[in-house]
């Protein structure tokens, strides 16, 4: 059995690794940059190493140095979490060459989903229905506008080595499509060292769902059903439910078929996503394939009941899959909220710093995979995830009314953050009632962005909660312990309505 890990990895992801390998009784290796020596997931694992400097080219991407440190500390895998090396198919390839465990699919396996037009034909020849479009790469202005008069406009140009959203450009009208192919090529040289471009149809309202897979070593896979995550900012994913209020339950057997079905097609093993958009009469059509653990995953363990980042590792050991797919039942309803250092009102800016003041939510159905605390500094360097909020609910109201409590007593200070306008979303009409696509935070503006006022009444209330936290350990008030000085805070809130105390 596999009996050290080292976690290439930082932020909640690398700490919630350590976690499940600590229940499994595994040693774990942390590795940390500059900016990221007193980090949580330095402190939490059995060991830590130093990497380098902290942009990742020089640390968190830095293959040598880590290889290095995974043989210095005898560590016989490497859990790449999610983001950085997690889906570079040399770094899989590099871990089994030195004899090393790679806590993820095979580098064929990778290559095969990383290149999308690659993969768009392979999931074609497997019979996977697939976003109508190119099968080749797109070299000119010809072959642009040939592939859109096929399949009609409105298309989406989208880079074929993309993610995280970037890139992606909806084109409506002909005449512009030369000049969105110029642009589209140049923006993703830039962001991903690689100008190929393909063609999509835009679906036109669409879902976007995905169905987490496990594949074992033995030719066995099984689904874990959906999730929807449908709530985007800039085609990335903010708040993500499960059950999907969208689909039917032969709608949510078929797309599960389809994925591990989509899995077999090039060999995986591992954990992985697939990910579909699926139209309002809920046709659904291959996006891509994430081949590692996603951001979101929480929302399906909490559901069906299983660890993830525990079935990753008795994969990668060899063990057969502990689970089939009859024995699988999704039991109530989860939803993640992604906590971000980030200006909602100024275009969802990232927004780095030091935390001032930091009191989250518990109780009954609350989990939160985090790693700040109270004089953290956020680094500019990395994406600005302060946690993932994700709640348990016997049904989907009762998740939805439990979210906007948590939230509700979720208070940072020091930094910006979205807390405000996550609650907002789930006291929005069309979140609550489930009807809502990729374009909802478009199509919600003004509900989501009018309350200005109620922003400023929370910007004191969180003002105040710092000046409490002062008296608390000035020993004024004596109560240092998290829930008293809560009670207190939402006194401050009442008292802070009035005008005077607002200057405070
Ligand atoms: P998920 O589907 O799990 O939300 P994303 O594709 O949004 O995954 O990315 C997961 C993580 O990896 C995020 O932290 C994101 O910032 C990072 N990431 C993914 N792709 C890229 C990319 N091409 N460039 C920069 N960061 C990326
Ligand atoms: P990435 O690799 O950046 O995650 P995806 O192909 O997964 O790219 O798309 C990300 C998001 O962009 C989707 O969730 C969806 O909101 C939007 N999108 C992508 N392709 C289409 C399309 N053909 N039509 C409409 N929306 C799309
Ligand atoms: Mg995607």
């Amino acid at each position: 059995m596999i009996q050290k890990i080292l976690v290439a990895n930082r932020g909640e992801i690398a700490v919630r690794i350590i976690r499940t390998a600590k229940e499994m009784d595994i040693r774990t290796v942390a590795v940390f940059s500059e900016v990221d020596r007193n980090s949580m997931h330095v402190k939490y694992a059995d060991e830590a190493y130093y990497i380098g400097e902290a942009p990742s080219s020089k640390s968190y991407l830095n293959v040598e140095k880590i290889i290095d440190v995974a043989k210095q500390s005898k560590a016989d895998a490497i859990h790449p979490g999610y983001g950085f090396l997690s889906e570079n198919a040399e770094f899989s390839q590099r871990c089994t060459n030195e004899g090393i465990i790679f806590i993820g699919p095979p580098a064929y396996a990778i290559t095969q989903m990383g290149e999308k037009i690659t993969a768009r034909r392979t999931m074609k020849d497997a019979g996977v229905p697939v976003v109508p479009g190119t099968e080749a790469k797109v070299q000119s202005d010809e072959d642009v506008t040939g592939i859109a008069n096929q399949i009609g406009l409105p298309v989406m140009l989208k880079p074929a080595s993309g993610g995280g959203g970037k890139g992606m450009r909806l084109v409506h009208d002909a005449e512009n499509l030369p000049e969105a192919y110029r642009a589209a090529k140049s923006e993703a040289k830039e962001a991903f060292g690689d100008d190929t471009i393909y063609v999509e149809k835009y679906i036109a309202s669409p879902h976007h769902i995905e169905i987490q897979i496990l594949t074992d070593q033995h030719g066995n896979g099984i689904h874990l059903f959906e999730r929807e995550c449908s709530v985007q900012r800039r085609h990335q994913k903010i708040i993500e439910e499960t059950p999907s209020p969208l689909i039917s339950p032969e709608v949510r057997a078929e797309m599960g078929d389809t994925a591990v079905r989509a899995a077999k097609a090039v060999g995986y093993v591992g954990a992985g996503t697939v990910e579909f958009i699926v139209d309002e009469d809920q046709n659904f059509y291959f996006l891509e394939m994430n081949t590692r653990l996603q951001v979101e995953h929480p929302i399906t363990e909490s559901v069906v009941g299983i660890d993830l980042v525990k079935e990753q590792i008795h994969i990668a050991n060899g063990d057969p899959l502990a689970h089939t797919q009859d024995s699988l039942r999704q039991f109530g309803h989860a939803i993640e909220c992604r906590v971000y250092a980030e200006d909602s009102e100024n275009n969802f800016m990232p927004s780095p710093g030091k935390i001032q003041y930091i009191s989250e939510p518990l109780g009954f159905g609350v989990r939160i995979d985090g790693y700040i605390h109270k004089g953290y500094e956020i680094p500019m360097e990395y994406d600005p995830l302060i946690s993932k909020l994700v709640v348990w609910g016997q049904n989907r109201k009762s998740a939805t009314d439990r979210m906007r409590r948590a939230l509700d007593e979720y208070i940072i200070t020091g930094v910006k953050h979205n807390i405000n306008f996550l609650k907002r979303i789930m006291e929005c009409p069309a979140f609550r009632e489930g009807k809502y696509n990729t374009h909802f935070i478009d199509q919600n503006r003004e509900f989501l962005f009018e309350d200005k006022e109620y922003d400023e009444e929370y910007r004191d209330v969180a003002v105040m909660a710092t000046f409490i936290n002062y008296l608390n350990k000035s020993g004024d008030t004596a109560d240092t312990n998290g829930n008293g000085t809560f009670k207190k805070i939402s006194k401050w809130r009442e008292f802070g309505k009035r005008k005077s105390v607002m200057r405070l």
